[in-house]
Parts: structure tokens; C-alpha cells; sequence
């Protein structure tokens, strides 16, 4: 027997507990192998099967079309912030970035040190509380690429469909926080990528999906690790990669296809979202959301009370009553719930009684 918490952590978050408990009927013996996954060969014919089970579900839950190659790489979606520059900016050029947050902020700096960029969008001066308008950007024709994160963790302001970039710019994306949330149209993109520790799986994996005729862009001699063309031709296997976290990322791309897929995905996660967003607009002003209405993140939700006192008391008093991780990033102060994939509604609907009745005590 065990207890499970209502788990709102940002990343690492909650994973679906049939994906923990086939792993752990696994652990010891993976089928019939006599080992665990962690103990097998990366170029076993087991483990073969693993990654590429786990890029055709990937591929069948989003849709992605043949012309995309699909990585499972180690470094983060930090690591992409630099590759994404080095392998599709030639020597030269210039990309534009568009900065809705903290995390979009964080991959335009790094992309900055490395060469020419541009900022078409900053929603700093405004806290990071909305999105841009089309009108409102001016995108450099002959840019490399338009690079925007669809969903900002911290901030909680999440797009609801892509930007207008000139015809023949690709569109490179940050999906991080919200991949696998909700159906998504990848033709439209030439690069997506998204570390696992959310919506896919554990920490360790970051996927990466390339357009294949951009692979054409990578620069001779980049070190082979961060080179996309080696990465992609190899299968990820260029050398050992993260096998443990893949073989769980491929246990919730199934959970998630026995669920009804991406569509199926996204109604429960519009639910609990709405759930939480109701008690907030609900609440006369006790409840403050930090991003405007239109932009709402279903992933996360920061919100502020009335004073910090009344936000440590509510941490306190949630985690008694098992709600987890509701603390806010240090930068927006305040609470933040992240309402993944595999958090269960019921923990949603743990987290509205608790806020009316917080609010019923302190307001
Ligand atoms: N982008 C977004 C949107 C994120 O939420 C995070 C992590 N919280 C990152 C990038 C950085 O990811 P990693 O820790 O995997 O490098």
C-alpha cells in the first residue's frame, strides 16, 4: 500500500500510476530478459524495440509527419536553446525571437551569445502577462528561424496558435511545458522541441523534432553532440542514450494512446484547467491570476493572494492536506498550480475545495 499526494509540481511532476506500476513490475525482470532497462544494453535488440516503439507512438499521437526526424536527446530543453542556433543559423545570419517569459527570455540570451538576434516581441515591461498580436511584430523576412516557447511555465501564458511568420521561415518552438497537452498541427513548424519532465516522462530525455530539409543547414564540424545530422541519422544512437527515461516516456506515449489520444487529452486538461480558473475569477479579487484571460495556460496556472503572509499560509496549509508543489516560481511570486497530463482530476477538484474553503477561512 501506498499514499499518492495531489502532485501540482512544475517539472519534475506527476506521472500516470499505471506507467509506475508496469515499471516497477518491470524492474527486475524486463520481459523475460532477466534485467531491468537500466541494465541492458542500449544496442540490445530489447532496447531497439523500446526507442523505436516509443518514436512511432510519438509519431501516431502528433501526428508527425514523414519528413520530420524525431530525436530523444540528453542536455535539456536548455541544451536546445544553443542548438537550435548552432545548427540552423549559418555563420551570418539572424534569428528572431519572440519573448513572452521567463523561459523564451532565457533561449533568446543564449541564442544571443552565439550570433545575430533579434527580438520581435518582449512582454517583459508588462510582467510577462499576454501575447503578442501578429500586428505587433515585424519579422525579419530573411530570418533563420522565428523561435517562440507555446507554453511559459513560470509566467503561465500559453499561445493558442501559432504566429504569422513569412512564408519560408520556419517556426522553432519550446514546447516543453505543454507537449502532448493537446493536438498540434507539427507541419507548421520546422522545429519542436520538449524536455520529457512534464507531460512525457521523466527527467533525462529532451525530444526533438527537425523538418529533415534543415538538417541541410548544419554547419560542418560542430562537436558531434550537438550536431542535429549525426543525432538525427543515427537514431539517437550515436552514443548511449538516456534508455531508462525513453523506456518510461514510451510507457505514457501508451497510457496516453489507451486514454484516447491528444484530443481526448486536451478535454480533460481544458476541464481541470477551467476548474481552477472559475474558483479564481470567482473569488472577488481574493484570487488574482497572474496572465491576462486570453492568454491562460492550461499547464500552469500562477495566481496571487492578497498578501505573501496568506501565500506562505496557503502552501502550509495545502501541503497538510496532500496538495503538493503549489509554491510559485520565485520570480512571480505567489502560487503556481501545474496541472500536467497525468495529474488526476480529482486532484483538480482537491485544489478548487481547498481554495473555496481557504478563501472561505481567510477572505
Ligand atoms: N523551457 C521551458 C518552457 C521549461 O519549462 C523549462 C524547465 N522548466 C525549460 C525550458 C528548461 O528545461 P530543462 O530543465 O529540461 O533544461
Amino acid at each position: 500500500a501506498y499514499k499518492r499526494v495531489h502532485n501540482f509540481n512544475p517539472g519534475p511532476s506527476v506521472l500516470p500510476v499505471p506507467v509506475l506500476e508496469q515499471a516497477q513490475a518491470e524492474m527486475l525482470d524486463y520481459q523475460g530478459t532477466g534485467m531491468s532497462v537500466m541494465e541492458m544494453s542500449h544496442r540490445s535488440k530489447e532496447f531497439e524495440t523500446i526507442i523505436q516503439t516509443a518514436e512511432a507512438d510519438l509519431r501516431e499521437l502528433l501526428g508527425i509527419p514523414q519528413n520530420y526526424k524525431v530525436m530523444f536527446l540528453q542536455g535539456g530543453a536548455s541544451l536546445q536553446f544553443a542548438m537550435v542556433a548552432m545548427n540552423l543559423r549559418a555563420a551570418g545570419a539572424s534569428a528572431d525571437y519572440i519573448i513572452t517569459g521567463a523561459w523564451s527570455r532565457t533561449a533568446f540570451k543564449e541564442a544571443q551569445k552565439l550570433g545575430n538576434t533579434r527580438v520581435v516581441f518582449n512582454g517583459e515591461s508588462e510582467n510577462f502577462t499576454r501575447l503578442p498580436e501578429d500586428a505587433e511584430m515585424s519579422f525579419d523576412p530573411n530570418a533563420a528561424y522565428v523561435h517562440f516557447c507555446h507554453n511559459e511555465t513560470i509566467h503561465g501564458v500559453e499561445f493558442k496558435r501559432e504566429p504569422v511568420v513569412p512564408e519560408g521561415v520556419p517556426l522553432v518552438c519550446d514546447m516543453s511545458s505543454d507537449f502532448l497537452s493537446q493536438p498540434i498541427d507539427v507541419s507548421k513548424y520546422g522545429v519542436i522541441y520538449a524536455g520529457a519532465q512534464k507531460n512525457a516522462g521523466p527527467a533525462g530525455v529532451t525530444i526533438v523534432i527537425v523538418r529533415e530539409d534543415l538538417l541541410a543547414r548544419v554547419p560542418e564540424k560542430l562537436p558531434v553532440m550537438l550536431d542535429y545530422k549525426v543525432l538525427a541519422e543515427s537514431g539517437s544512437l550515436h552514443n548511449t542514450p538516456p534508455c531508462y527515461a525513453i523506456y518510461i516516456t514510451g510507457l505514457v506515449l501508451k497510457w496516453l494512446k489507451g486514454l484516447g489520444g491528444l484530443t481526448k487529452m486536451y478535454e480533460i486538461n481544458r476541464q481541470k484547467a477551467d476548474m481552477v480558473y472559475k474558483v479564481i475569477d470567482e473569488s472577488g479579487g481574493f484570487y488574482r491570476g497572474h496572465a491576462r484571460p486570453e492568454a491562460r495556460s492550461i499547464m500552469n496556472i500562477p495566481f496571487r493572494l492578497p498578501n505573501e503572509q496568506l501565500e506562505d499560509t496557503f502552501v502550509k496549509e495545502a501541503k497538510k492536506a496532500d496538495l503538493i508543489g503549489l509554491k510559485g516560481h520565485r520570480s512571480v511570486g505567489g502560487l503556481r498550480a501545474s496541472l500536467y497530463n497525468a495529474l488526476p482530476l480529482e486532484s483538480a477538484q482537491a485544489l478548487v475545495e481547498f481554495m473555496k474553503d481557504f478563501q472561505q477561512r481567510y477572505g
